[in-house]
Formats: C-alpha cells, sequence, structure tokens
C-alpha cells in the first residue's frame, strides 16, 4: 500500500507524544534528523540558564553551593535519570565526559579483573565501535599491560573465553544504528567471568534499557545526543552495586572524597558512585541539562519509554519504507537492521565508492550537504577503508520526542530531489568541513 503525505498527518494528528514537542526550540524551516549527535535545545534551558548565572551565581555566590543544591547536583540528575537506564536511586552520576567517564570506569574494571584473574590478558571490543571508546581503551591497555581485541559484531560471542578480562560494547553503534543484545552477550560474558562495560551513548533515552535485569558491570553514556542535554553537557557513569565500592576510580579528585570538605590530606573515596566524581562540577552545564532530563520525566504521563520506542520504531520504519519506495535506483543501500530488536533510533544508508561525481567517491558526503542547505538535518560519516564498515554512510536520528511523521515524509521528499535533480553534484557542496 502507498504511504501518502496525508497518512503521515493523520499518524501526526494522532500521535499521543506529539505535545513533547511544544518543550523545544526547533530551528523554523528545518527537519532536525541529528539529535544523536545534537540533541536540540529544550525550551526551558535559556530561562533556566539565566537564572543560575543571574540569581544564584551573580546574587547568591557561594551560598548557592548549598541553597541552591550545586553540590548534589550530579546525583540529583542522576536520580532522576536512573529508572531510563533501569538502574536504582544513587547508582548514577552526571559528570565529566563520556570519554573521562570510559577511562574510569576501564581502569576499575582492569584493577578488579587483575585481582580476580591475574591470568586475563585481554580487553575485547568491537572493531567499529566509536573512535574514542578505542583510543581509552588503547590507552588503558597499555597502562595495564593488557592485549586490544578488536572484534566484528558476528565474532563476539566466539571471542569470550578465559583469557579476556573484559569486554566494552557500544549498545547502539554510531555508525550503523545496530544495536547488541545487552543481556544475552552480558550473560554470556560473565559465563567466563568477563566484566562487561556498555557504552549507552545512542541508547540512553532513545531505547530501552535495564542495566540491573541485564546486569551490567559498569555504563557510560552521553547527555548531549538524545538527553538534548546541551553541546558538551555532562555525561552518566553508573556502576553496579556489587562492583562499585570495590576499587577506586583512578581520578581521585576531591569531588569523589568522603568528606571533600574535611580537607584531609589522604584521599578516601566516597561510598557508592559519588567517588566517580572527580573535581569541582560545571554547574552551568548540569543545570542546562536538567532541562533535558526534565522533557523525560513529562513524558512518564504519555507513556515514557513504551511509547517513546513504540513512535521511535514508527518513525524509522516509515523512513526506510518511504527511502526504499522514493528514493529507489540511486545507489542507497541500507546500513541499519530491519529487524526491530537489532535497530537504535537511527538509519543509516550505505553508498559505495564510484557513485560519486565522475566515478569519485561515494556522493555520501555532498548529498548530506545538499539535504542541510535544503533544512534537512543529517549527517555522514566516512566508511572506513577496509576496518569495520566499510562504505560511506548518510546517517539520520529520530528522536521521538520532537521528529514527526510528517517531517520523515518531507525528509525523504527533499533526498528524492536531491537525487534526482542531481543538485548535490554542485561543487559547493563537495567542500569539507571539519565536523561532519
Ligand atoms: C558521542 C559518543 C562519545 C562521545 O564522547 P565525548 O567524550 O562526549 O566526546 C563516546 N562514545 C560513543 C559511543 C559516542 O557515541
Amino acid at each position: 500500500m502507498t504511504i501518502t503525505l496525508q497518512d503521515c498527518r493523520e499518524r501526526d494528528a494522532q500521535d499521543p507524544l506529539r505535545a513533547l514537542r511544544d518543550h523545544f526550540t526547533l530551528p523554523a524551516g528545518q527537519i532536525y534528523l541529528d539529535g544523536n549527535s545534537l540533541g536540540v535545545a529544550p525550551t526551558a534551558a535559556a530561562a533556566r540558564v539565566a537564572q543560575v548565572v543571574q540569581q544564584e551565581w551573580a546574587q547568591d555566590l557561594i551560598t548557592s553551593w548549598n541553597k541552591a543544591g550545586w553540590v548534589d547536583l550530579p546525583l540529583r540528575l542522576g536520580n532522576q535519570f536512573a529508572p531510563w537506564l533501569g538502574a536504582h536511586a544513587d547508582e548514577v552520576v552526571f559528570t565529566d565526559t563520556t570519554s573521562i567517564n570510559l577511562f574510569k570506569v576501564l581502569t576499575a574494571a582492569a584493577r578488579i579483573a587483575a585481582e580476580d584473574g591475574p591470568a586475563r590478558r585481554k580487553l575485547l571490543t568491537e572493531r567499529s565501535n566509536f573512535p574514542t571508546d578505542l583510543y581509552i581503551a588503547e590507552s588503558i591497555c597499555a597502562q595495564h599491560g593488557l592485549q586490544l581485541v578488536l572484534l566484528e559484531p558476528e565474532e563476539i560471542l566466539h571471542a569470550l573465553d578465559d583469557d579476556a578480562a573484559i569486554l566494552l560494547l557500544t549498545h547502539v553503534n554510531y555508525r550503523t544504528g545496530a544495536m547488541h543484545d545487552m543481556a544475552k552477550i552480558t550473560a554470556a560474558a560473565h559465563a567466563r567471568r568477563i566484566l562487561c562495560v556498555w557504552d549507552l551513548c545512542h541508547s540512553a533515552g532513545a531505547v530501552p534499557i535495564d542495566l540491573h535485569a541485564a546486569d551490567a558491570d559498569f555504563a557510560v553514556g552521553c547527555g548531549y545526543k538524545y538527553l538534548n542535554g546541551g553541546p558538551g553537557a555532562p555525561a552518566f557513569v553508573w556502576a553496579h552495586p556489587r562492583v562499585v565500592n570495590r576499587c577506586a576510580q583512578p581520578l581521585a579528585g576531591w569531588f569523589g572524597h568522603a568528606a571533600p570538605f574535611q580537607f584531609t590530606p589522604h584521599y578516601t573515596p566516597a561510598e557508592g558512585i559519588r567517588r566517580y566524581l572527580c573535581g569541582t562540577q560545571p554547574i552551568l552545564s548540569l543545570s542546562a541539562l536538567q532541562c533535558g532530563l526534565d522533557v523525560f520525566s513529562a513524558s512518564e504521563a504519555l507513556g515514557g519509554m513504551e511509547a517513546l520506542r513504540a513512535k521511535s520504531l514508527a518513525l524509522t520504519d516509515l523512513f526506510i519504507a518511504l527511502v526504499e519506495s522514493r528514493c529507489a535506483g540511486h545507489g542507497l543501500e541500507l546500513a541499519t537492521p530491519r529487524a526491530h530488536e537489532k535497530r537504535g533510533s537511527q538509519v543509516c544508508l550505505a553508498r559505495a565508492e564510484g557513485l560519486g561525481v565522475n566515478g569519485v567517491g561515494s556522493g555520501a558526503y555532498a548529498i548530506v550537504q545538499a539535504l542541510i542547505a535544503r533544512g534537512v538535518i543529517g549527517d555522514f560519516r566516512q566508511g572506513d577503508g577496509g576496518v569495520g564498515v566499510h562504505k560511506d554512510i548518510l546517517r539520520f536520528g529520530f528522536t521521538p520526542l520532537y521528529v514527526g511523521f510528517e517531517d520523515v515524509w518531507n525528509a525523504v521528499e527533499h533526498l528524492r530531489q536531491v537525487l534526482e535533480t542531481g543538485e548535490w553534484h554542485e561543487p559547493r557542496f563537495h567542500q569539507r568541513n571539519a565536523v561532519t
């Protein structure tokens, strides 16, 4: 059955989550399909940050650490978001960046693994993991005498052996949108006594997560993608209660101390996840992030994650169906799994080398630039020259909090026009920017 623009409009009219869009400031004339890279601004954020600057900072100054609750903000936000991760109270803090939190938890995992099984020498991860995860893992291996093993997704379960100490995986792959079965992989790893670290950057706020049900050991994730916390928003970190107090994390700063304001000369880590804090926290950034988390809290009355996931799958299903029916014959291949249980909240289209202008390159970068010029904001991820995913990728993120069904129709219609007119051949769409 052919899908029409009218069908899409009707689906928006019937969408129980439609009202959530009003919590955000969306730039006029744009269809924003990049919320998996930088989430949009919650409308409340500007006033909230202004209040923190003008009142809490400018007027109340140092008293705000107590009076405005600044000192507890990382844990308070952690508690607010914990249910969305399947975590319990006082198990999550928002702090630092994903890269830094990854360094902390991987170091802790390496120390725990060395205590439990000194003969284990391998840190396993996925070859197509996000580069910062690979770089931090490399650095951890160099410091702890571990060997980094890079796997293809289908090799992971077979690679879980008695030499492996740690398995580090990103739940939803940033480049393909493919999602791992967290519970199944964690159980298989635990059967071989391997610690599991999950990176939730592309899944937190986008797909259902239950860290306790999956019995994960550690998790980290991003505040500025699906959580809409603002550019460089603090990230989160979680550790299972059975491992959280087993060792101090390596960045032993005073905010992770058991009693920071006793100013003792020696470090004693706080009990629980607070030990994962390091130094003084960025209150302006945490305040903006809170506005992003508040929208998730508001969505609970409308069905919460179950409703968000249902809409996310409906949006990505619709996008796939429309691209396949309306943009056929232009060399785009679906790089994201069709099976719902294997898909995050984004759709990636691959384009092979040789399809670019005069047979050079894939043309994917220029197609994305032409879409951006039309107000359809997706992004481009380069094929990685022989490792992991080989082809260039056009990437489209669908955030159910604010993307609608008509948006999907219009985005595909622009894509169809860009391909059919060949406007992406124009030289202006081929100039590379630093951030793609
Ligand atoms: C976005 C992302 C990061 C970002 O890390 P930063 O420290 O915030 O730069 C890390 N890992 C994954 C998997 C990501 O998707």
